[in-house]
């Protein structure tokens, strides 16, 4: 497997930090916990996308594309990354938003993801719910071809076969750090949603026989429905770096949707509790729509005995914490003393 095949742009801090969680550990009382930390990857507060983007903005260039279009929800931090990329390469980008939750509050509106997509310099609109999201790119995509340019359209989460070769890599990234540091890893846990992510971790940990199960945590799509997205992504990216896309087994897909609560980016109680704990044990910010949910997940397990006592669980950290300011009113904080 040689990554270096695909066109990549370099501007992630890779390799990101793989740091122990020793207060939560000691708090939580269940395996060893260990945190990657890929809400470090710098690109504009960080996160999951950029690694994507590393490869999704290379075909761009390569494709010669003059302008970039993407979806995703009114706090999308894939959204968000997108524009301070294609700030950087000097592309116009815009942005379409789908208000998934139906909040009308200014601070989520505009605040958070949304006031740093503008400030990158990106046009954003908003779609109402359930609108057919590429349908509505193809169609801006066709109005600016009949005006001249040549734009690239990048999939809600960058997820597709090129930007899932970004977690491929971060399998390999990751399994190597623990080699490096004779770390046993049992398993990884991540929140996952538009799946690029998972189905690149779940390739790459295949592809190099790392044996490391890979455990999602869902955020939106109902059990199946996410673990046949990642499986299918999986697949399809296996064949696109010319793999035998059998190496994926059904199996090795678990997408837990138990953590979802009313729905996409609607908090929950567990949530609320998780960026707590991590904030208050470790001084490190989740966010309420994927890591907070995610974490929240990891702590239930432990909770239940779902881990052994002496196990390495590593928690990805996908990002997102900008987003917290979209939603300052849900933790209840106890204000000046
Ligand atoms: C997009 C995102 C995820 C989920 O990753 P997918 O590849 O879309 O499944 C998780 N956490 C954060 C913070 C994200 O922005």
């Amino acid at each position: 497997m040689h990554l270096s095949r695909y066109p990549r742009l370099h501007f992630a801090h890779l390799p990101t930090p793989l740091e122990p969680m020793t207060r939560l550990s000691e708090h939580l009382g269940g395996p060893n916990l260990w945190i990657k930390r890929d809400d470090c990857t710098g690109l504009s507060s960080g996160g999951n996308k950029t690694r994507k983007l590393e490869f999704l903005m290379a075909d761009a260039v390569e494709k010669k594309a003059d302008t970039i279009i993407t979806q995703g929800a009114t706090q999308s931090n894939h959204a968000r990354q997108t524009t301070a990329i294609a700030a950087k390469l000097g592309m116009p980008c815009h942005v379409l938003l789908e208000d998934r939750t139906g909040y009308e509050d200014p601070a989520y509106v505009y605040n958070g993801n949304v006031l740093l997509d503008q400030l990158h310099g990106s046009t954003i609109s908003k779609r109402p719910a359930d609108t057919d999201m590429n349908a509505a790119m193809e169609e801006l995509a066709q109005q600016l071809r009949d005006d001249g340019s040549n734009p690239y359209i990048i999939p809600g989460g960058g997820s597709n076969e090129i930007g899932a070769l970004g977690y491929v890599n971060a399998a390999v990234e990751l399994t190597t750090q623990a080699n490096d540091q004779s770390l046993r890893i049992d398993h990884l846990v991540h929140a996952t949603g538009s799946s690029g992510t998972q189905a690149g971790l779940v390739l790459g940990m295949e592809a190099t026989n790392s044996g490391i199960p890979v455990y999602g945590v869902g955020v939106r799509a109902p059990r199946q429905k996410q673990e046949e997205m990642v499986f299918g992504l999986a697949q399809r990216t296996a064949e696109f770096m010319g793999l035998n896309p059998d190496i994926v087994k059904r199996e090795r897909v678990v997408a837990n949707s138990d953590y979802v609560g009313d729905g996409y980016g609607l908090p929950t109680n567990a949530m609320v509790e998780a960026v707590k704990m991590m904030a208050q044990y470790e001084g490190i910010l989740l966010d309420p729509v994927y890591s907070g949910k995610g974490f929240s997940g990891l702590i239930d397990l432990i909770r239940k005995g779902h881990f052994r006592k002496g196990e390495n669980v590593v928690f990805l950290h996908t990002g997102g914490s900008i987003s917290l300011f979209g939603y300052p009113d849900v933790f209840d904080l106890p204000g000046y003393i």
